[in-house]
């Protein structure tokens, strides 16, 4: 049997794949095994930032990997070490790091922390969490509570109990929504997964406002617009506005799974060893490979790339003028499509044109390259895109 007739009879049908097997890629390409390449424009949902073979990553991984791959975390190690000293001294806001595994685990984590800082400080009764519509924070049973797509929670009622929705953007609804009883507030400042919506700087100030007033941690979902993606190592620099607790995962081990909370010292205060935990967080292997990661985005030239080809792709798709697009949002290397039409079927046609290309909701695409890409793939990409369209069309 093919690989293809393998998953089929083996692997649980939770995901439906094209038809093809991905087995190599270069820089922004990946190619199949019938030797077929495709410009990607997902990234593996925006993680892979620096692309594919990578001649550092591939370093790093190849030393890392002749040592322990694992110590746990009764133990010290210095790639853990130098990556939590690495972004605290690059994220102004932040004092102390904890690592997880994933984007859902630091949800998790920083909801966990939310909780204990409200009991330790204010006692019993201020569990709510309010978060809000069109959002994305995972899919282990606490982040989901936090996500309102119906077709998500639903088989998996009952979910983590003290959840509040307010609208996104709405600052009379935050308002309303966040009183005494919340310890947290938590958002993406730009929404990835509910297509591509950026906040606004005054819903943010707002936000900023309602948690001081109510003695409420705010939290960034940086999870997908963070490390880059925005032309801003943090898409919350962009506003002037500071969390006290901020989730970060993706991209930040370029494809290896990590996840990483950013807090405040006065956060970071209520929680002690054995307060929260896992096995794998922090190992010796995916953090070497962060530290590099971390280390090329965070210079201001890898920064200044992404907000110039981020700008001149956005610019460059409303040039098209394509009577399917209605609407292009979002900010350096996050882009989001509005199409009137279903973006599905453009997904499933962008393949025959050598393009991997992701919807976001039901009707978005959602752009989100290797941040490492060129104006010249990006003119490649319009090109095979304007021809996908077209074929839909
Ligand atoms: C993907 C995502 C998550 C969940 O990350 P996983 O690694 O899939 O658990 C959480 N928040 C945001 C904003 C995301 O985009």
């Amino acid at each position: 049997m093919n690989p293809i007739e393998l998953e089929q009879k083996y692997l649980v049908h939770a995901y439906n794949r094209p038809p093809f097997v991905l087995a190599d890629g270069q820089g922004v390409w990946l190619e199949d095994t019938e030797g077929n390449r495709y410009l990607d424009l997902v990234a593996g949902i925006a993680v892979s930032a620096l692309g594919y073979g990578d001649a550092e990553i591939a370093e790093t991984i190849c030393a890392a990997g002749q040592k322990p791959l694992h110590y746990s975390n009764l133990y010290h190690n210095e790639p853990m070490a130098r990556l939590a000293a690495r972004l605290v001294e690059i994220t102004p806001f932040a004092d102390r790091v904890h690592f997880q595994n994933s984007g859902t685990e630091s949800t998790e984590a920083a909801m966990k922390f939310a909780r204990k800082f409200a009991r330790t400080h204010f006692g019993e009764g201020k569990t709510n969490i309010v978060a809000f519509t069109g959002a994305f924070h995972g899919r282990t049973m606490g982040a989901l509570a936090a996500t309102p797509r119906e077709k998500y929670q639903k088989p998996y009622l009952p979910l983590m109990p003290g959840v509040r929705f307010a609208r996104y953007n709405d600052i009379e609804s935050a308002a309303a929504a966040i009183d005494d009883s919340v310890c947290a507030v938590i958002l993406e400042p730009i929404q990835g997964e509910g297509g591509i919506h950026p906040a606004a700087e005054a819903f943010l100030v707002a936000l900023r406002e309602l948690t001081h007033q109510h003695n409420a941690l705010l939290i960034f979902d940086e999870v997908q617009c963070g490390v880059g993606r925005t032309g801003a190592f943090w898409a919350h620099q962009h506003f002037g506005v500071l969390p006290d607790i901020l989730c970060s995962a993706k991209p930040l081990a370029n494809g290896l799974p990590i996840g990483a909370v950013l807090v405040t010292e006065r956060v970071a205060d209520v929680i002690h060893p054995g307060d929260h935990g896992t096995t794998f967080a922090g190992g010796p292997f995916v953090t070497s490979v962060a530290n590099v990661v971390v280390d090329r985005i965070s210079e201001p030239a890898f920064l200044a790339h992404v907000q110039e080809t981020g700008a001149y792709f956005q610019q460059r798709l409303q040039d098209l003028g394509n009577p399917h697009i209605t609407e292009v949002r979002g900010r350096g290397l996050m882009l989001g499509v509005q199409l009137d039409m279903p973006a599905a079927p453009v997904v499933q046609a962008g393949y025959k044109q050598g393009l991997l290309l992701l919807n976001a909701g039901a009707d978005v695409l959602r752009l989100v390259p290797p941040l490492i890409i060129s104006k010249d793939e990006i003119d490649t990409a319009l090109d095979r895109l304007a021809a996908t369209l077209a074929e839909v069309g």
